[in-house]
């Protein structure tokens, strides 16, 4: 091995240390910032040793594509508000599948132009044709996920009539143009005189050939680029039909065998389409899965595409990728109680409860109190539990929290953090506003530790949570979108507050019975201002 190849793979060896110690970090808040950075080093690593690659011939691309990308996406991400990181989410997992899928058919095409035919191995195809399909389907399955979560795209599952059937031949479809890509198309065998590998070699092809193809129905065009690939071997470019065939003489017979992108290209078209028939059934409250799901799928297509080029880091930082992606894929499911497949296939949350549904759980049950009500409820209180729901990102309360936790704990009254799974609107979402605030780890409490405890629990202060406290999650009624889905039992608590701005549903459009229960007091009014009141009225009584 030259010692340039050596450097490059002791470079690329430990950015991929650093991907796996950066991915090790960020499995805990603490370790989290640096493990962040560990993984950015190596992706800096790995990018300028990438550049120094001697086969890289134009840098203005490169720079090009480095300010517009590096621009738009960084903009993208400053301007983006927390909420709608999913989104963002979804946008990086598809443009990266796509770029995967493009890079590798660019690979093929330059490949099939003779440059480096050779190149063109089963490990090759097969991974051009993996690393293609994957990143077609994770693009355009992502697009549809940030229209619906973006809502320019009805959120409601999509439930087009014979969809499993349709999109099973979709993917038969795929694998066979794939295997066409793979083997390539044409191989033929004829015996052929000695002038004709005479000519061959003379970069000439001989009437004989051409008599041979065109008896096969095929016209190889006047100019062909014939160039030797070894011993009675060439490699015979048309470059008006877009196919390359490697010929080669055996004991005077000459064995053709073509090879096109067009079945790779049409394999791709295929895919996009799937992408799309694949997540338009999935409902608006299952998307953080489905975007968890696309991402592995965009790091499996960024590991196929280190297959097709043999570059290590790809393949470890794709590897990592796609585990992370599926282990996030799997969990959030488990908080869910769902299976994969049923998220994917069941269309759940294609029924949503009707106005006139609310009306007959909310009707005359309703309690509401005011800030000065409910802080002489947490002034009386030995132990309080503060459950945050998406609505405490929106109006970007979490330094109200931290004021009314510091005048809780002033009192002498026990402070912890319902965390669900998934709530908000990313997984991590309120783990992330709380750090944001310096509430101390140790007080968020994950689902399983937190609900033996309601109990105790003197009151509960549901934050701009709705989904993730709904009883009707408890219901194994197929047509409610949250059917199954494990829930913070606040209703189990002495007394629910509930702080939001309206009896309007969250996530998942339906009803919530608990702010109709008997325990339950509604704090109307934005999460921010409604904790900032309740602040000023304890500090009062
Ligand atoms: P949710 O069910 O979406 O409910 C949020 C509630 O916040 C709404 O009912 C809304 O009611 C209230 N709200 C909005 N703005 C507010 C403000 N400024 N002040 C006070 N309240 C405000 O939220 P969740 O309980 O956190 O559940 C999360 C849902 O999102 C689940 O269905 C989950 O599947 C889905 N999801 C999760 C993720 C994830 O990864 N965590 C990603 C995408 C989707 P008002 O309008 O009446 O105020």
């Amino acid at each position: 091995m030259p010692h340039e190849a050596a450097f490059l793979k002791l470079i690329y060896l430990a950015a991929a240390v650093l991907f796996i110690l950066g991915l090790k970090g960020l499995a805990h808040p603490r370790t989290a910032l640096r493990g962040n950075l560990l993984a950015a080093l190596g992706m800096l690593l790995a990018i300028v040793v990438t550049l120094t690659d001697h086969r890289i011939v134009d840098f203005r691309i490169i720079i090009a594509g480095f300010v517009v990308g590096g621009l738009s996406s960084a903009i993208l991400a400053y301007r983006a508000p927390m909420t709608a990181m999913p989104q963002v989410v979804a946008v990086f997992n598809g443009l990266g599948g796509g770029a995967s899928a493009l890079a590798v058919g660019a690979a093929f095409e330059e490949a099939l132009r003779g440059e480096w035919i050779e190149a063109i191995t089963i490990q090759f195809s097969a991974s051009a044709a993996a690393a293609a399909l994957v990143g077609a389907v994770a693009f355009t399955g992502s697009a549809v996920a940030f229209g619906k979560l973006q809502g320019v795209m009805q959120e409601k599952p999509v439930l087009l009539p014979g969809r499993h059937a349709v999109n099973v031949t979709l993917l038969v479809a795929c694998v066979v143009l794939s295997a066409w890509h793979v083997w390539g198309y044409t191989p033929f065998l004829f015996a052929a005189s000695p002038s004709a590998a005479e000519e061959l070699s003379r970069g000439v092809a001989a009437a004989e050939l051409r008599q041979e193809f065109h008896s096969r129905g095929i016209e190889l065009s006047p100019e062909l680029h014939i160039k030797p690939a070894g011993e009675n071997e060439w490699h015979i470019t048309d470059p008006t039909n877009k196919v390359t065939y490697e010929a080669r003489l055996q004991d005077g017979r000459l064995g053709i065998h073509g090879r096109s992108a067009l079945p790779f290209w049409i394999m791709v078209a295929v895919a996009l389409v799937l992408g799309v028939l694949l997540v338009i059934p999935i409902g608006g409250a299952d998307m953080p899965v489905v975007i968890s799901l696309l991402n592995a799928y965009s790091g499996i297509a960024a590991a196929g595409h280190g297959w097709v080029l043999n570059n290590s880091v790809l393949i470890v930082a794709g590897s990592l990728v796609g585990a992370a992606g599926f282990i996030l894929t799997a969990l959030m499911c488990k908080a869910m109680n769902r299976s994969l497949a049923n998220v994917a296939f069941a269309g759940v949350g294609a029924e949503v409860s009707t106005a006139t549904e609310s009306e007959d759980i909310y009707a005359g049950k309703v309690k509401s109190a005011s800030a000065e009500e409910v802080a002489l409820m947490l002034d009386g209180a030995r132990r309080v539990v503060i459950a945050p729901g998406y609505g405490l990102a929106v109006s970007r309360g979490q330094y109200a929290v931290q004021d009314l936790t510091k005048a809780l704990e002033a009192k002498g009254v026990e402070v912890e953090f319902a965390i669900h799974p998934v709530a908000g609107r990313m997984p991590g979402h309120m783990n992330v506003l709380l750090a944001e605030v310096n509430i101390p780890y140790e007080k968020l409490k994950t689902m399983e530790e937190i609900n033996p405890t309601f109990r105790q629990t003197d009151v509960v202060l549901v934050v701009g949570a709705n989904d993730v406290v709904n009883p009707m999650a408890r219901n194994a009624d197929p047509s409610i979108p949250i059917a199954g889905m494990p829930i913070l039992d606040v209703d189990q608590a002495r007394s629910v507050v509930v702080i939001k701005r309206s009896l309007s549903p969250g996530f998942a459009g339906i009803a919530n019975p608990l702010f109709a229960a008997d325990n339950t007091l509604m704090l109307f009014g934005d999460a921010k201002k409604a904790l900032t009141d309740l602040v000023v009225a304890l500090k009062e009584t």
